[in-house]
């Protein structure tokens, strides 16, 4: 069947047409030049964008993939997590959709999507696969042992993700929004010569939050540094900054996935969300998986970031399990759980 995936669950209006764990097309419609000002996306302001974007990019889509609306089979959404503002905007296509053309509609979990987009990049999923999801607004270890039913949450974050903290310390140095590709591009130019803290990874930490992260601690610990050296009257180094900021994310995302799937047996993992394209962080987990016997994927870029593809994929997979469509009046649910597949 011909699966359309719509995603609108933060500041990219997506838009994806999937048969069975082949990418036919997709197209992506960002806000996030028109977040740059605030620092940050502002709820509003990407609900309207989804609002004026989703038809366009819903033709862009289709168009790109050569096929009509009419060819669709059925139709996957993004029904949570996520802003429930731009979540609507979404769910309001999908189900429109769904009555126009008589097709049923899948809800569906967006994190989940982050991992089954995957299949469409490398075939099946292995059962079982690590999954380790890292973006703007998310942290997750994720056991998955049927991506169309059964995710374990292993660890999340406990304060900022990942990609937040990104974000966060890029403003202290004075470096744009988005700051994650910026502090990417800096520590190319430094050396990771400042050793910050890696959260939850000392020995009573281990035993509560085994598999859990932390940001929010190593951020602080940023900004006092670079405070310290203004004050000292010193020209902060924000390559060596960046560099060591970096290496300390990445020291610890690679070192807990590697150890979750060492101690769940685990021997494939994937790599997903946006985050995902940090070069260091891509590095890293390609050496200490090589090191510990564990085959990595990682999709392209392009789909690590939020699209529709991801959720055509998820939605093919839900299809091929025999479950059913949602019913007419599904919600979004702006804090739906990461174990929940379906929305
Ligand atoms: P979510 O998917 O959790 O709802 P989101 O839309 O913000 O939130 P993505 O689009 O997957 O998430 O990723 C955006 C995040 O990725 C931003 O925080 C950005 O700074 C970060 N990012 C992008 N490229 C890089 C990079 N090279 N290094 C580090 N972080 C990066
Ligand atoms: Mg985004
Ligand atoms: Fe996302």
């Amino acid at each position: 069947p011909l699966v359309l995936g719509v995603e609108s669950s933060c500041d990219e209006t997506g838009v994806g047409l999937v048969r069975g764990t082949t990418l036919l097309g997709h197209a992506v419609a960002s806000s996030v030049e028109e977040h740059v000002r605030f620092g940050g996306v502002v709820p509003e302001v990407a609900s309207r964008a989804h609002l004026e974007a989703m038809v366009p990019t819903l033709d862009r889509a289709c168009a790109e993939a050569g096929v009509r609306l009419r060819d669709v089979d059925a139709i996957a959404v993004t029904s949570g997590p996520g802003l429930a503002g731009a979540l609507l905007v979404g769910v309001g296509a999908a189900k429109a959709l769904g009555i126009a053309l008589d097709r049923p509609v899948y809800a569906v979990n967006h994190l989940a999507a982050h991992v089954a987009v995957d299949i469409l990049e490398h075939g099946p999923l292995p059962t079982p696969t690590m999954a380790l999801l890292v973006s703007g607004g998310h942290t997750n270890l994720l056991l998955v042992r049927d991506i169309a039913s059964d995710i374990q949450s292993l660890g999340t974050t406990i304060d900022d993700a990942a990609g937040e903290a990104f974000d966060k310390v890029a403003r202290v140095l004075g470096l744009p929004y988005p700051g994650g590709p910026h502090i990417d591009r800096a520590a190319r130019d430094g050396t990771p010569s400042i050793r910050f803290p890696r959260g939850l990874t000392s020995g009573r930490d281990m035993e509560r939050h085994r598999y859990d992260f932390s940001f929010s601690g190593l951020k602080t610990a940023v900004i006092r540094w670079v405070q310290a050296t203004e004050r000292a009257g010193e020209g902060v180094p924000v390559a060596d900054v960046a560099a060591s900021f970096q290496e300390a994310v990445a020291d610890v995302l690679t070192r807990k996935a590697v150890l979750a799937c060492r101690e769940h047996d685990v021997h494939d993992m994937v790599l997903g969300g946006g985050v995902a394209a940090n070069s260091r962080i891509r590095g890293l987990i390609e050496q200490r998986c090589a090191e510990a016997g564990i085959r990595l994927r990682v999709p392209r870029p392009g789909l690590c970031t939020d699209n529709g593809a991801m959720v055509a994929a998820l939605g093919a997979q839900v299809l091929r399990a025999g479950q059913d469509p949602s019913p007419a009046d599904f919600p979004a649910d702006s804090s739906l759980p990461v174990e929940q597949v379906r929305g």
